[in-house]
């Protein structure tokens, strides 16, 4: 199967595209065109969509219970184990994540969400009765319908494996619209849907750009979008989806801050640098991309960031030891370059990279930046630069720690070091994100994933995960002994 003839799955097959447009698939290690995707248009869009609607609608998929479903999220899972590092090594030739990080995160971490989706379909409780007021109600949780799914780039599998496990708990179909960056990966996830055995029409895949996206987003048979990717998109698509009241779970930018304590053990912290501040050169959006320092340890703080991010090898991402690869792309390094005389211009210093690694000719590269002398109210410390860029920011108290951390239109992450936890953990309260870290890296599927503000809409796994793909629906059931009057009726 190639994505070059066929813009992607479609009732069980991989359909022959209507577009004619091709968008082409750039290693950005090599800057070598690797592969070409179709660019789906509307029509290939509302093919996909009415088969998952046709497959809804008639099949029996929806109200088949959920323990079955389970079964084929597990086979699922079992599938996309066999195909891991297929699954990695084609991806990091895509987006030029690390292969250390892409062979886990689009890997062993990947399997288990869908084996928590699983555990979670078997223990939602789909209906249950209540008594209130002398009446008794049943309370049924109903798959939502046909859900989008717009999936970016940087680390496809684990963000698609929140929205498509959630949406196959729930007993929805689906969409998908991968980013182009990493669409070429997809046929090996269609043959792990197809091997799972998963009923044809439930999992359809339509690979494109923006545009595809927004026919996805406007088509009147699709009732729930879940999307990741930039701040910006997510207000057009809910914007868009607010127009047919489509429901939406967002989770889009950030700009989170590690706090470190006066009391805090920087030789632990320096170890979290790099997979906490900057995992995949900072393009993942919960990268804790303000560094928060004491004034009185500012210098101090200041030299284990620089010393970590040094640390990293950067270079060919498909080497296992390779710490920091290229960025994604052309448009994105630029975007970097662009913020680095940004914060110049303000007054903050770069006290370490800031420009392409001399010794690498070729590939989207960037070298591992810190700047100091940050203030908070600079651009570099508001905006999500998606790069391997850290700015340390002084504070004086831990309130202003605490202020300076809520000062921003994101609210996804964060985390705070110190040798008190539970000062750390009354901090912790007082962030206004998504999810915190107090000491630790530690996360877990069964928790909810999303974010504050500007940082999205909703929450992804757990099972409010889950419940974001169904609808609520209250049943008075006929009791013994109950009038069919209505209590407003007055003859
Ligand atoms: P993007 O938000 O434009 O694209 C993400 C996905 O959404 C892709 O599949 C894209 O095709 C689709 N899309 C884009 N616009 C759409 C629209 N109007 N309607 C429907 N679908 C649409 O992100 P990008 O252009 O790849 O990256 C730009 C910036 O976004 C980055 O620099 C970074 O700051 C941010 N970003 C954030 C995340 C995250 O995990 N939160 C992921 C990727 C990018």
């Amino acid at each position: 199967m190639t994505l070059a003839t066929s813009s992607g799955l479609v009732g069980g097959q991989f359909a022959p595209a209507h577009s004619q447009q091709i968008i082409a698939v750039v290693n950005p290690a090599t800057e070598e065109q690797i592969g070409q995707i179709i660019d789906g248009d509307a029509q290939d869009v509302d093919t996909a969509v009415r088969c998952a609607h046709q497959t809804f609608v008639a099949t029996g998929w929806a109200d088949l219970p959920a323990t079955d479903r389970a079964q084929y999220l597990d086979k699922l899972a079992d599938a996309l184990e066999a195909r891991s590092q297929q699954i990695a090594a084609a991806v990091t030739e895509q987006n030029g994540m690390p292969i250390s990080m892409s062979n886990y995160l689009n890997g062993p971490f990947v399997v288990d969400i869908y084996r928590y989706f699983a555990r979670a379909a078997r223990e939602m409780p789909f209906e249950e009765t209540r008594f209130s007021d002398g009446v008794t109600g049943i309370i049924r949780r109903q798959p939502i319908g046909v859900a989008g799914l717009i999936v970016p780039w940087n680390s496809p599998h684990c963000l698609m494996a929140f929205k498509v496990g959630a949406a196959l708990a729930a007993g929805c179909t689906t969409v998908i619209k991968p980013a182009p960056e990493t669409s070429l990966d997809m046929s090996l996830f269609a043959e792990a849907v197809l091997e799972a055995g998963i009923p044809s029409g439930v999992v359809n895949i339509v690979t494109g750009g923006r545009e595809t996206g927004a026919a996805l987003v406007g088509h009147p048979l699709v009732t729930k979008i879940g999307f990741t990717g930039s701040t910006a998109a997510g207000k057009l698509i809910a914007s868009r989806a607010g127009a047919q009241l489509k429901r939406v779970t967002l989770e889009l930018g950030g700009k989170s801050a590690a706090i470190l304590l006066d009391d805090a053990d920087l030789s632990a912290f320096a170890q979290t640098v790099i997979p906490l501040c900057s995992p995949y050169s900072g393009q993942i959006c919960v990268s804790n991309t303000r560094i928060l320092a004491p004034r009185a340890r500012y210098d101090e703080v200041v030299e284990v960031v620089v010393e970590a991010m040094r640390s990293g090898a950067v270079g060919d991402p498909m080497n296992p030891s390779t710490v920091f690869g290229p960025l994604v792309s052309e448009r994105q390094r630029t975007r970097v370059e662009a913020y680095i005389e940004v914060g110049r211009k303000e007054g903050a210093d770069v006290v370490v990279g800031g420009g392409r690694p001399k010794d690498l000719d070729r590939g989207y590269y960037f070298e591992p930046t810190v700047f100091r002398k940050v203030a908070n109210s600079m651009q570099i410390a508001q905006e999500e630069i998606f790069g391997p860029v850290l700015a340390v920011i002084p504070y004086d108290t831990d309130n202003e720690a605490v202020t300076i951390a809520n000062d921003s239109r994101y609210g996804l992450a964060g985390s705070i070091w110190t040798g008190d936890p539970e000062r750390g953990l009354e901090l912790a309260r007082q962030i206004d994100v998504g999810q915190i870290r107090v000491n630790t890296m530690v996360s877990g599927n069964g928790f909810p994933f999303g974010g504050f503000k500007h940082s999205g809409l909703g929450r992804e796994l757990g099972p409010e995960g889950v419940a974001s793909y169904t609808e609520l629906k209250t049943i008075y059931p006929m009791n013994q002994g109950d009038s069919a009057q209505s209590p407003l009726t007055t003859n």
